[in-house]
């Protein structure tokens, strides 16, 4: 399935997935913070819904689907990943076109690469802001999700971050099936370019690190977390709350390593997972 020829979307990277991104409050020269009416945010309708406070360019009725789909995310995310709802709130900055939003971008955050939409989280405020394209839903549904999980998990690491918004982004009902992700490591592990690697993702500590088979693999481990065993749901249910407590915790590749009733063979376990979901035989 060639779902990812879509990609052209984005010179660099040709992939859509690169079009998001999370920026820690240690981000560079990022003073969110210091984002204004003046600045061009949008501010002729203000909508709330839940946790959810809506700026846009353009009118939206607060029983858009759209917003009651990303209100309702805020329930999903809680109960998939076991997680307490917080009240704080989660500002959606919407341009009503791409060329407001990459001027706001190109003035406010010159440094970024090209990206569709995007999460902010400063020590004060929770901030997406994205422009009003074909695939908005999508957008928001993924960087609303950073802002759900970040109001009560901060510390996610980056790859975990990553994989859970890439979850939440598909539609409902695909249930965190990410067909797009499924082809595209399907096609590598035909190739023979694929191995997953916790320790790798776990790696990561920069979203600009992020390559399109970081999150196709991190969506990959958070699916077969959260998709194949109670046992395995549980363990990463059990590891954000306990990172929620204590950043230091213990990684969660040590925990699958020694806590699983079938230790050792995870890295295995997630390329079966993936090529049953992408039809792909494996040689034995
Ligand atoms: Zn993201």
């Amino acid at each position: 399935m060639a779902v990812w020829a879509g990609g052209a979307l984005l010179a660099a990277g040709g992939c859509a997935h690169l079009a998001t991104t999370t920026l820690s409050a240690s981000a560079p020269a990022v003073a969110a913070s210091m984002v204004t009416a003046a600045d061009g945010l949008p501010d002729r309708s203000e909508v709330t819904a839940g946790q959810l406070v809506i700026h846009a360019d353009f009118p939206l009725a607060g029983q858009h689907r759209l917003v009651r789909e990303l209100d309702g995310l805020r329930t999903d995310v809680s109960q998939e990943l076991d997680l307490p709802v917080s009240d704080e709130p989660v500002h959606l900055y919407l341009f009503e076109n791409t060329d407001r939003y990459d001027a706001f971008v190109a003035r406010r955050f010159p440094s970024f690469p090209a990206r569709r939409a995007f999460f902010v989280e400063t020590d004060t405020t929770l901030s997406v802001f994205a422009a009003w394209q074909d695939r908005i839903a999508e957008d928001l549904r993924h960087e609303t999700t950073h802002g759900y999980v970040h109001a009560v998990v901060p510390a996610v690491p980056l790859w975990l971050d990553e994989g859970i918004a890439e979850f939440f982004e598909t539609p409902r009902s695909d249930y965190g099936l990410h067909r797009g992700h499924v082809a595209h490591l399907a096609g590598r592990l035909l190739e023979g370019t694929w191995q997953p690697d916790l320790d790798r993702l776990e790696a990561l500590s920069a979203a600009g690190e992020m390559s399109q088979d970081h999150y196709a693999e991190a969506w990959c481990w958070v699916h077969w977390l959260l998709r194949t065993t109670p046992e395995r749901r549980t363990l990463l249910q059990d590891y954000l709350a306990d990172v929620r407590r204590d950043p230091q915790c213990r990684p969660l590749s040590m925990r699958i390593r020694h806590e699983l009733s079938q230790p050792g063979t995870a890295a295995d376990d997630v390329k079966r997972h993936l090529a049953a979901l992408g039809g792909v035989t494996l040689e034995r």
